[in-house]
């Protein structure tokens, strides 16, 4: 079971609120320190070992100074998001370009930063080398195709448009060694939300066993392996929390086994999780504006799809609770519908939950990573503020709302005022 809280009282919310209106996400300091704690100690054996926290979880460049502070590097795959990195005072090796069908003004700047860029295609290899010029470190994405299963958000390797195939990466390695690159890493990404810890270490013998293989036949001796992002989190009040110690050390102990006596014992581990790091820090706080009867009972909150897309793009869980309401009765049967113009904008489908009165606060957990980031303005839909609980209890405003104005400033030729 993992225990799903949310870090404030009602009556702290209420008087947050009174400064910052609803909807908006709220991210707990501490959550976010301890998890990257976690995943560092579940490495600790890896001298060197950095998790390059993915930037698209969670892009906001307050976040990404504390988990750097905290040692994190990031994985970047926009150029907005390189320079979320720059202004968060990353630095070189400390930033992973790892984008797909890259344009040059990305590569341009990723080697302008000194960071280490993670190639999708062999092809990348002339284009980077036309467009940008050759970085200093420089790894592969490698698609292992039928050795991993996938799931429902990730997918097949054989059907993702990601990566290299097998015999792609000795080529790859092979011409970017031929193209004077000196030093070299391996990248995979194969999953998502994963929450089968046999899953990692099947990446992790499949990455050992590829850099054992391109020291021998392309003879480049990889400085680190890394695995990707992925670590799942309990989404559901039933689920365990991954155990990522136990996983840190069934992977130390293929480490040992292959990488060891193949002499590339110095080589390091590297993850890129998002999810892990800032998911369970993270929740939609929004206002229960309607309540509506017909073939079914709906709650209506303030908040909509743009502010959270994961339940309406995959079907995925989010825990729902009521501020004040954490030990009142579950006897009701809820929808929790936000209001944008398409079915699937709903929170919950037949959600057991306590009766919610109108302007009850609704919160969905864990909605830290993969949540605003995930916003849009379809249906003219804003997005909403981002707030930062501070370790001392104080909140502090890391995103205002954005507004009509903001909405519209990009229109043209059209001579009116709107607003
Ligand atoms: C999305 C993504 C991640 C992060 O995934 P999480 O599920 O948030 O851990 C890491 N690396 C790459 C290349 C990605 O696309």
């Amino acid at each position: 079971m993992s225990e799903k809280t949310f870090p404030l009282s009602k009556e702290r919310l209420e008087e947050i609120i009174k400064t910052y209106p609803t909807p908006f996400h709220i991210y707990s300091e501490k959550k976010i320190r301890e998890s990257v704690r976690a995943l560092k100690k579940a490495f600790s054996w890896s001298p060197g070992y950095r998790n390059q926290f993915a930037v698209k979880a969670l892009p906001n460049p307050r976040i990404l100074q504390i988990v750097h502070e905290e040692g994190s590097g990031t994985d970047n795959s926009s150029l907005a998001e390189l320079l979320l990195s720059e202004a968060a005072d990353f630095r070189g090796e400390e930033i992973l370009l790892t984008s797909n069908d890259t344009p040059a003004d990305e590569f341009q700047k990723a080697i302008e930063l000194g960071a280490i860029i993670n190639l999708d295609d062999i092809s990348h290899l002339d284009y980077l080398a036309e467009n940008a010029g050759l970085p200093e470190v420089l790894c592969f994405r490698y698609n292992p195709g039928d050795l991993v299963d996938g799931n429902d958000i990730i997918g097949k390797p054989r059907e993702a448009k990601y990566g290299l195939t097998r015999d792609q990466m000795f080529e790859a390695y092979k011409r970017a060694k031929d193209m004077g690159v000196k030093r070299f890493g391996l990248h995979t990404m194969v999953a998502s939300n994963e929450r089968r810890p046999e899953a990692f270490l099947l990446t992790a013998t499949i990455m050992f066993d590829m850099a054992v293989a391109l020291k021998e036949r392309v003879g480049i001796q990889v400085e680190f392996i890394n695995i990707g992002g992925g670590l799942g989190i309990p989404y559901r009040p039933e689920e365990e929390p991954l155990d990522v110690v136990a996983i840190g050390e069934g992977i130390r102990g293929l480490f040992q086994e292959k990488m060891v006596p193949a002499g590339l014992g110095s080589a390091r581990m590297m993850t890129e999780s998002g999810r892990a790091i800032t998911g369970p820090a993270g929740w939609l706080v929004s206002t229960a504006i309607h309540e509506k009867k017909t073939y079914k009972d709906y709650i209506g909150l303030d908040s909509c799809m743009a502010n959270l897309m994961r339940p309406a793009m995959y079907g995925a869980y989010h825990h729902i609770t009521v501020a004040g309401k954490e030990h009142a009765p579950i006897d009701h049967v809820y929808d929790v519908t936000g209001s944008l113009c398409e079915n699937n904008d709903k929170f919950a489908i037949d959600r057991r939950l306590p009766k919610i009165a109108i302007g009850d606060r609704v919160i969905i957990h864990d909605t830290g990573a993969h949540g605003s980031a995930m916003g849009f303005n379809y249906n003219g839909k804003l997005w909403c503020a981002e707030l930062l609980l501070r370790e001392d209890g104080s909140v502090e405003l890391i995103r205002r709302a954005q507004t009509l104005d903001d909405y519209f400033a990009t229109l043209r030729g059209f001579a009116g005022s709107i607003i």
